[in-house]
């Protein structure tokens, strides 16, 4: 007998310059279904022009991606390469999908700041789905393909031929559809941050090899010259404790406060509160809201920064007085990195704590010890307070309320926005405002009881809107340019206790006379400042938007 080895069928080495552009092509088509959504919506070009526009389109798409590749297209890289293009590509096409976002610089930036927390909320089945099907598939075929070999100096000469020929293709092709391509690009800005993966790709050098505007140097001091003005002919000699709430993900007009018809903030409207209506804010998403929403600069300025600045809460720290941030959210992207800083969000507190989240009011739980740790010798000028709440952040946000909250039902609870009916994510994201609206009026319990050692106010405002599914655009984070309303309106809310009114010589009936005046984040820094009486010379009493309510 004789035993017979049959070797199983060789595959046929594939060369790269094959893999290259099969990869480019594949990525064109399949990982820009959510820009051929866009460019079928787009009333500028229709019929068959738009379709022959469209084949133009992923032709100039696939041969950049040529040339990206052609950098890569080396024997050990190439399929690494190709990988990590398909899964950026799918998971950008999930969410542009599903949440009308475009992935520029910023969102980028914020994947890489989220926690896994808050990553864990955005996973779903929707998103296998896209992953699977448009990048794992794939994948599966590349891998075990034999990649044929070639010497160094060919393969070299191969690579050029790609990066050549991409280019000369790109160039060719855009010259023949060039009054439409042009038009749609200068009419419709944010196209450009749907091209996959082309978009992410332009985003990680963006933020790590393009230097551009990116400040430099060491970080300059701020207001060393701070310090707190003689409040005179006052009686009372108790130091003022303000709170700052920043919110999440709050946006204006579903406060009722603001006009909204449905009752969002049954408690507040018992109080003496003012809330602003036209206030805008500085960014659409916390990574780009909260650096300058802190910044003496002002939303242009900081855009423009030559250098990176210590901000409102170190001013506070000259001029003498304590400081605490207490976040119960992500953290507090580099804000609160000279001063004391206390995380709620992780903490095991029955009731208010469940699977890594805890509920704002936590925080309130904790700030009478986070105090007590303070300077004693600072406490004894005054005290100012952040609490950074998880507030409205999305898309999960039936997770934010506990069940006694849920007044508007039935609630969306997938956190694919737009696999619910609108309305069931507008009850989930009502609910959520009803929340903040107990923790700010608590936080307002809470300082009418410290009334005996302090003067007491409280500072409420949002880091940026949200969409809710208005236009099929979902969360926020768009750029600036192009954002709706309702991602950079957000509330404002003050409150001053008796007391501290006739500190700070506000007037709460002024305030509340001027509760319609455009507003901005750019009026943050100085309103604190004048606030809390700190003379310094970074502070610009036309930005300070109580100077007009001030009785002098
Ligand atoms: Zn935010």
């Amino acid at each position: 007998m004789r035993l017979m080895f049959i070797d199983p069928p060789a595959r046929t080495p594939r060369s790269t310059v094959l893999l290259v552009l099969l990869a480019s092509l594949w990525l064109a088509v399949f990982g820009n279904l959510a820009l051929w959504r866009t460019l079928r919506q787009l009333p500028d070009i229709t019929g068959w022009h738009g379709f022959a526009f469209g084949v133009a389109f992923a032709v100039i798409i696939a041969s950049v991606v040529t040339v990206v590749l052609s950098f890569f297209a080396w024997r050990w890289t190439l399929k690494l390469a190709i990988s990590l293009l398909l899964l950026m590509a799918a998971f950008a096409t999930h969410y542009m999908l599903m949440y009308g976002i475009v992935v520029d610089t910023p969102m980028v930036i914020n994947v890489f700041q989220t926690d896994t927390r808050e990553a864990r909320d955005q996973l779903s089945w929707q998103l296998l789905f896209t992953v699977v099907v448009l990048a794992i598939a794939p994948m599966v075929w590349l891998w075990p393909q034999p990649i044929s070999p070639t010497a160094l100096g060919k393969q070299a000469l191969h690579n050029l031929a790609l990066f050549v020929g991409g280019l000369a293709v790109a160039f060719g092709t855009t010259q023949l559809v060039f009054q439409d391509f042009s038009s749609l690009m200068r009419n419709y800005i944010d196209l450009r941050y749907q091209i996959n993966p082309l978009n992410s790709v332009y985003a990680l050098l963006d933020m790590t090899v393009i230097p551009a505007e990116q400040p430099r140097g060491p970080l300059q001091s701020l207001g060393l010259d701070a310090q707190i003005a003689p409040r005179t002919g006052h009686a009372t000699q108790r130091p003022p404790l303000l709170v700052f709430v920043l919110g999440e993900t709050a946006r204006s007009q579903n406060f009722s406060l603001n006009g909204y018809p449905r009752p969002t903030n049954p408690l507040l409207a018992k109080e003496n509160v003012t809330s602003f209506t036209q206030v805008s804010s500085c960014g659409t998403s916390t990574a780009e809201s909260l650096p300058c929403m802190f910044s003496h600069l002002g939303r242009s300025g900081f855009d423009k920064r030559s250098h990176e600045f210590e901000n409102l809460l170190d001013v506070l720290q000259h001029a003498g007085y304590a400081v605490l941030w207490m976040d119960n959210q992500s953290g507090c992207k580099g804000q609160c990195a000279r001063i004391p800083y206390v995380n709620t969000s992780n903490l095991k507190v029955a009731d208010l704590c469940d699977s890594g989240e805890c509920r704002d009011t936590v925080m309130l739980t904790r700030i009478e010890q986070e105090l007590a740790k303070l300077p004693l010798e600072r406490r004894m000028r005054g005290t100012v307070v952040v609490m950074h709440q998880m507030g409205s952040h999305g898309p999960a946000y039936f997770k934010r309320t506990p069940a006694e909250f849920k007044k508007f039902t039935p609630e969306c609870t997938d956190t694919s926005l737009s696999q619910c009916d609108q309305q069931q994510v507008i009850n989930a994201y009502d609910n959520t405002i009803v929340f903040t609206d107990y923790f700010l009026s608590q936080i307002i319990d809470w300082l009418k009881t410290q009334e005996k050692t302090s003067t007491t106010a409280l500072l409420y405002v949002s880091d940026h809107g949200e969409s809710l599914g208005e236009k099929n655009i979902y969360l926020h984070g768009l750029p600036y340019s192009v954002a709706p309303p309702e991602q950079t309106t957000v509330p404002l809310i003050t409150w001053l206790s008796p007391s501290f009114e006739q500190l700070s010589r506000v007037n709460s009936r002024c305030l509340q006379a001027n509760r319609d005046k455009p507003l901005s984040h750019d009026h943050l820094f100085h309103s604190v400042l004048g606030l809390m009486a700190v003379k310094t010379s970074v502070y610009q009493r036309e930005r300070d938007f109580f100077a007009i309510c001030e009785g002098r």
